[in-house]
């Protein structure tokens, strides 16, 4: 591939921009520093964040690939920027959990770090004036955000992606919680899309169970940055913030 160089703005998200580029099949995710929580009611800019999160995504999606999990990733393009591959995106959110947080303590009255077994998984409705409510395999197919066969590939990628990173974060003595997935169509195939970063999943000590993720933003436990670094630094991602 030749230089990418960015063109229109073609979304701004609450946390990435995105740019079209020369090349009908590519754009450029460009990482801000801002945060936002609670479906974009609270948003602070956060020094570093942009580029620990771009570097970090990069990483995950290198090794995911290698790991045969087919990704939107084609390369670093600087500190806060990557170049990805032009998706269509299904409008849902796949979310596996191997302990309980977050939504589903909160619906089912469950003791936070409760172990499941097996995993969870659930799909959201991306909207955030309806709060991105909790939806099913039924719903994204009558409302067309997905057909089943897409449905269940995305889901047979979220838990192998579980699998892989479960391993990997358990290297660095993390216990990997649950996280979050987008996944899109590229030439007809479900791809990963959009990031894999501590903005969106749970991250705890194994020992301590300090969280080490954006709990830390939402719960206001401060040293939000500071926590992804740790994390980042345990599973070696090499983090150029220059
Ligand atoms: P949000 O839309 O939730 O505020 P972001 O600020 O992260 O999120 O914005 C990035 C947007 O880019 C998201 O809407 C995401 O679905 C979209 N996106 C991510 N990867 C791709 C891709 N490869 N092709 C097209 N769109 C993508
Ligand atoms: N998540 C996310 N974006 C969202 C909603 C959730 O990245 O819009 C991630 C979140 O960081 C966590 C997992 O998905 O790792 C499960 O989130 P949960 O349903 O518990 O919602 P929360 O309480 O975090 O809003």
């Amino acid at each position: 591939m030749s230089a990418v160089e960015k063109k229109d703005l073609l979304y701004k998200g609450k946390a990435k921009s995105v740019y079209t580029t020369d090349d009908p099949d590519h754009l450029i995710l460009v990482f801000r520093d801002d945060t936002s929580a609670f479906d974009g009611k609270r948003v602070e800019q956060l020094s570093r964040k942009g580029a620990v999160n771009n570097q970090f995504n990069a990483f995950i999606m290198e090794r995911l690939s290698e790991a045969g999990i087919p990704t939107h990733f084609t390369k670093l393009l600087g500190p806060n920027e990557s170049v990805v591959k032009k998706m269509s995106m299904m409008p849902i959110e796949c979310v596996v959990r191997n302990r309980a947080a977050g939504s589903l303590v909160r619906r089912l009255g469950l003791e936070e770090g409760m172990v499941l077994s097996p995993p969870t998984f659930e799909l959201f409705y991306k909207d955030d004036a309806l709060g991105d409510p909790m939806v099913n395999e039924s719903l994204a197919q009558t409302f067309g955000w997905a057909t089943a066969d897409q449905i269940a590939r995305a889901k047979e990628l979220t838990f192998e992606v579980n699998d892989i990173l479960k391993d990997l974060f358990d290297q660095g003595d993390l216990v990997l919680v649950d996280f979050k997935l987008e996944f899109g169509l590229f030439n007809g195939e479900v791809m990963l899309g959009d990031e894999f970063s501590p903005d969106g999943c749970r991250l705890w000590d194994k020992e301590t169970l300090k969280k080490l993720d954006k709990d830390r933003f939402r719960q206001g436990l401060g040293d939000v940055i500071e926590g992804y670094e740790e994390v980042a630094r345990r599973i070696k991602v090499p983090l150029d913030l220059v």
